[in-house]
């Protein structure tokens, strides 16, 4: 059977936006990819001291927001993983899924910058092609740089998504929410009204069931 192209759009989600989802569908278009599986985090040791709704508000987010794109899909994996969440677990868990596919992970420009700090990054190289984008703020001197040492070092096959700079950010969105700012057009509607029924990331969102 011929290998298929997946790419693999991992993020805390928190919340989900039109920059991730324009990321994943520019991806997909330029690398010729035959699906996109979104993946929201579990629990991040980055983040830990950091208020995250729970992972299965997060992937209801990302399930709305991804309806009607027949190439997208959203994956349970990390947030039914127990402990922290790693990428290179997910790799590894992925390959044994669909094995002989091509795996793709998407990121932006922040997350290749820190890479080199992530658990068993080498690995990750092995494992997927990493697709980046630059974001707003990208220093694109820096990224150059980084991801020309990345493929000397560690021989990581790091390519360039070509995406328009957006800026939307999940702290972005979530300042807007906190001081009850509209937040109409960064994030699907469905998005938004779950935001509101869960009462996530409002000064009351303690009270949230
Ligand atoms: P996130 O904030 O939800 O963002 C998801 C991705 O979308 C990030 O790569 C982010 O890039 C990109 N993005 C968001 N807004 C963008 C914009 N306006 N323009 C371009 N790109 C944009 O998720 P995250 O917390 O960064 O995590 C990303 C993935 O990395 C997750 O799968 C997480 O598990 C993984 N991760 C793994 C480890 C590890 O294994 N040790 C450590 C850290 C993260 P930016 O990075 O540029 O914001």
């Amino acid at each position: 059977m011929k290998s298929r192209k997946i790419g693999i759009m991992g993020g805390t989600f928190n919340p989900i936006h039109y920059a991730h989802l324009l990321l994943a569908e520019n991806a997909r278009e330029q690398f010729g990819l035959d699906r996109i599986i979104f993946i929201p985090s579990g629990q991040s040791y980055m983040k830990e001291d950091e208020d995250i709704p729970s992972g299965e508000f997060r992937y209801q987010m990302v399930k709305m927001a991804i309806q009607g794109n027949p190439y997208f899909t959203c994956s349970r994996v990390e947030i039914d993983r127990p402990g922290r969440t790693y990428t290179v677990d997910t790799l590894h868990q992925l390959q044994r899924m669909y094995p002989g596919d091509e795996l793709f992970f998407i990121m932006g420009a922040d997350s290749l910058l820190s890479m080199e700090s992530w658990y068993q990054f080498e690995d990750i190289f092995q494992m997927a092609a990493i697709l980046v984008a630059v974001r707003d703020d990208t220093d694109e001197r820096a990224l150059s740089d980084a991801a020309e040492r990345m493929k000397t070092r560690y021989l990581a096959d790091i390519r360039m998504v070509m995406t328009g700079r957006m800026d939307i950010s999940s702290t972005m969105i979530r300042e807007k929410i906190k001081t009850g700012k509209s937040v109409r057009y960064l994030l699907p509607e469905d998005c938004v009204e779950y935001i509101c029924l869960k009462n996530l990331y409002s000064q009351q969102q303690e009270e949230r069931v």
